[in-house]
């Protein structure tokens, strides 16, 4: 063998840990600005629809990096709210179509972390009460993660071949921003991807650490309004109404029955039943009474099927009630979120390069949650692979004593939740770099 042949193979040989080791180096450079910004995005968060500060900074910082912005993306079904979609092109050679996703938008919660950086934000929502707002969601992780690895890649240009799309997501919150971009001709006006990645946060999982769950991830959400309606009259004299409270005692009951004898066991499902008013006072029988359910699913058929079961029940009952006809009660379904699928080839792919950029230890697997996302909507119903992960967010110290303990450390949409941010945003750029370079590569 020559000694140039040698050289080659020597430095082929070398290459997978050159570039870890030069990502590692990029990010140590760039750790301490990125800790800027997510301080700096956590004291300015914004309500969802209303993300437009966050949108025009994001949008600002990809232009700087060189990718060809566009923004005001999104057409909401309320046509006073502004799309605040931001999408980010990077052509680069040929090769794949790769969408990274980060979400714009902040909750109506006060802050009670006592950070330095806390929040002090107060606006008035769409009802016109004052609200405070808090990234309690830990969006400004997202996005702090999100421009690191946009930076790192356009830097890494000569290890990718493809198109990068850099999305950022208004209202992810309310359940209608993705639908809302991509009912505003996403995949018509921008390269439609071949993969779609995104990352969340997650208090359960240790700082420096990514987890994953294959198939079906997340739940979809859907929320219900029913309103029972009666014929009020005296407290004194119940037969001559039709009381609405007794049969929305009774349907609340009788609701009980579709998770636990119409579905079958190995098809998660929730129906709760959140809220239930009705009703002024000891000796008056209402007119009505209001309840709000949210239903949640993997599979769209079992969704389908419940909201069946559940107005078939509700009328039902009503029936029995002898609740006249014109008063049957009204059940009303509102928009909600598709259930998120992690493509299982896609998330073997990203596992590897996670467990060789971070180490086998720092990438776990865990259980699918009822909780719901909308990022599934990118995926087109499954058409195009897509994968949200995991990125761990707390000291572990606190999770081994919670998990010891049992008592859960503060959740999302927690007033107390507060992520680490180093090395959270460390790990964060690092596995979404090292996911888009997997797709990518040359
Ligand atoms: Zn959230
Ligand atoms: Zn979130």
């Amino acid at each position: 063998m020559s000694k140039i042949l040698l050289l080659v193979v020597a430095l082929a040989l070398f290459v997978p840990s050159v570039n870890a080791q030069s990502l590692d180096a990029m990010i140590d450079r760039d750790i301490a600005s990125w800790l800027t910004t997510y301080r700096n995005l956590h004291t300015a968060p914004e309500l969802s629809h209303r993300e437009e500060k966050t949108s025009a900074f994001v949008a600002g910082e990809l232009r700087k990096l060189g990718f060809t912005v566009t923004e005001h993306i999104g057409k909401y079904q309320n046509a006073q709210w502004t799309g605040y979609g931001v999408v980010a092109v990077l052509k680069n050679g040929p090769g794949p179509t790769v969408l990274v996703r980060t979400e714009l938008d902040a909750l109506p919660v006060e802050e009670k972390t006592g950070l330095p950086y806390s929040s002090q934000v107060k606006t008035k929502n769409d009802a016109g009460v004052e609200v405070s707002v808090m990234h309690a969601c830990g969006h400004d992780i997202h996005m702090t993660s999100f421009l690191g690895t946009a930076k790192m890649l356009t830097e890494l240009k000569g290890q990718w071949s493809g198109t990068l799309v850099m999305l950022g997501q208004p209202a992810e919150e309310t359940g209608d921003g993705a639908n809302a971009m991509l009912r505003d001709n996403l995949y018509a006006n921008f390269p439609k991807p071949d993969f779609a990645i995104a990352l969340h946060d997650k208090p359960d999982i240790e700082t420096g650490k990514v987890g994953y769950t294959p198939g079906y991830a997340m739940a979809s959400a859907t929320s219900i309004d029913i309103k029972i309606r009666g014929v009020g009259g005296h407290g004194s004299a119940p037969e001559t109404t039709k009381d609405p409270v007794v049969v929305a005692a009774q349907v609340v009951m009788a609701l009980q029955t579709i998770v636990s004898r119409e579905n079958s066991p190995l098809d998660p499902a929730v129906v709760t039943v959140g809220s239930i008013h009705g009703g002024t006072r000891y000796n008056i029988i209402p007119d009505e009474v209001n309840l709000q359910l949210t239903v949640r699913t993997y599979k769209e058929e079992v969704r389908k099927r419940i909201l069946a079961s559940i107005e078939r029940i509700v009328k039902g009952v009503a029936l029995t009630a002898g609740i006249p006809e014109d008063r049957a009660p009204v059940v009303k379904v509102s928009e909600g979120t598709g259930s998120t699928y992690n493509d299982p080839k896609l998330i073997e792919r990203l596992v590897g390069a996670f467990k060789q950029a971070l180490g086998n230890d720092n990438v776990v697997e865990m259980p699918p949650i009822m909780a719901s996302e909308d990022f599934g909507y990118f995926s087109l119903d499954h058409s195009i692979p897509a994968t949200i992960f995991w990125l761990g967010a707390s000291d572990p110290a606190k999770v081994r004593q919670s998990r010891e303990t049992g008592v859960a450390l503060p959740s999302l949409h927690s007033a107390l939740f507060a992520p680490v941010p180093e090395p959270t945003l460390r790990t964060g750029v690092k596995a979404m770099t090292s996911a888009v370079l997997e797709l990518m590569k040359k």
